[in-house]
């Protein structure tokens, strides 16, 4: 990546995009995905939970522009802006673990490098698509978590409850400068989404839980293990963000991405060492342990997708044991594991599924 960022300009009419975020998880695949599909791209990322690896497979690409640098740096985002028709913002402090280790810094990403993307955007007359969470929704544990749903949120001082906060202020800033500044602007909710590239490093469950099975190690499953997500392959998700940003009917709306299969985290660990034929045993950790005292979990959070298959089509169809063995496949093919790696029994066939 290099610190010095070259604008060429938008040649025979490509649309010209910038990625906030585009070297992490999610982000990646997206910008492969824009890539695919003829857009101009520019990346900026800080590269702090993001990795130039993950761009290796475009890096090489003519349409492809990365800038390392920060969202809070309003002067970067706003070179990285320069004569792009459209932004992806999904920049952000992720990771539960990261979190509450680090609030302050999740706070100022979150917000204050928001606000840096959405006056970019106004001002440079590029339309956005927010990239948001479910954890918007806290504790609400109804059957099927709607856009409208209430938030039920914990003790503000507790630091778990910052990043649903923080998003929160988000979705208002873009709804704001949507309403009253004229700001294109769209907000999609992730759901646990899941897939190769995404680390374990941050506190996600599925990356963690599929390289201890690699390893031979204890799966880590927090409290009782019966808490339900609803895990989404990013596979599913990407092409409905690029849909719904293009849609002109989601101006200042909010859209749940979220996978359609419930599944404690329990039936998860064990569903993971079937899928990898894993000797692996699993171990309940006291939330105590695993985070902090007092921590507060999300018992339950099922989405509701219909707002988003009425306006683009949204259909999750990718099965959780495709993304455990394209995860495994990726982190074995990363060398993510270090030396303690143990060669799984199925090993060989996960060649060729990524
Ligand atoms: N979790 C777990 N073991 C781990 C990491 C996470 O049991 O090694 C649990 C976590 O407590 C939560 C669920 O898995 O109940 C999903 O965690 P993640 O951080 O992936 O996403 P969240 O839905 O909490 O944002």
């Amino acid at each position: 990546m290099s610190g010095v960022p070259v604008f060429p300009s938008t040649a025979g009419g490509r649309t010209r995009t910038l990625v906030t975020g585009g070297a992490g998880f999610v982000g990646s695949h997206l910008v492969e995905h824009l890539l695919a599909a003829g857009d101009d791209v520019v990346v900026l990322d800080d590269l702090s939970t993001g990795s130039a690896r993950n761009l290796a497979g475009v890096a090489d690409n003519p349409r492809l522009e990365m800038i390392h640098g920060s969202i809070l740096n309003s002067k970067t985002v706003a070179q990285a802006m320069h004569s792009c028709d459209r932004v992806f913002h999904l920049a952000a402090a992720v990771g539960v673990k990261l979190i509450v280790e680090q609030p302050l810094r999740g706070l100022r990403i979150n917000i204050h490098g928001t606000e840096n993307v959405l006056t970019a955007a106004i001002e440079h007359k590029a339309s956005v698509l927010l990239v948001s969470t479910s954890e918007v929704y806290g504790k609400n544990t109804a059957d099927r978590l709607r856009e409208d749903s209430d938030r039920v949120l914990g003790d503000p001082l507790l630091s778990r409850w910052t990043y649903a906060g923080a998003k929160g202020i988000d979705e208002a800033f873009a709804k704001a400068y949507c309403d009253q500044e004229g700001l294109d602007v769209a907000i999609v909710r992730l759901f646990n989404t899941v897939g190769p590239r995404q680390t374990g490093r941050y506190g996600m469950v599925l990356p963690n839980l599929v390289g201890q099975a690699l390893r031979g190690h204890p799966l880590t499953v927090f409290g009782d293990g019966l808490q339900t997500r609803c895990f989404s392959a990013v596979e599913d998700i990407v092409p409905a963000m690029v849909r719904i940003e293009r849609d002109p009917r989601a101006r200042g709306q909010a859209y749940n991405l979220g996978g359609a299969r419930e599944i404690s985290i329990l039936d998860l660990a064990r569903e993971i060492i079937a899928t990898l034929d894993s000797r692996s045993e699993i171990e309940l950790v006291p939330y105590e342990q695993a985070y902090a005292a007092g921590f507060e979990d999300m018992r339950r959070r099922v989405p509701d997708n219909t707002k988003a298959h009425d306006l683009v089509g949204y259909e999750p169809t990718t099965p959780l044991t495709t993304t455990i063995m394209r995860v495994a496949a990726d982190l074995l093919s990363r060398e993510r594991l270090g030396s303690d790696a143990m060669p799984l029994a199925g090993a060989g066939s996960f060649r060729g599924v990524v």
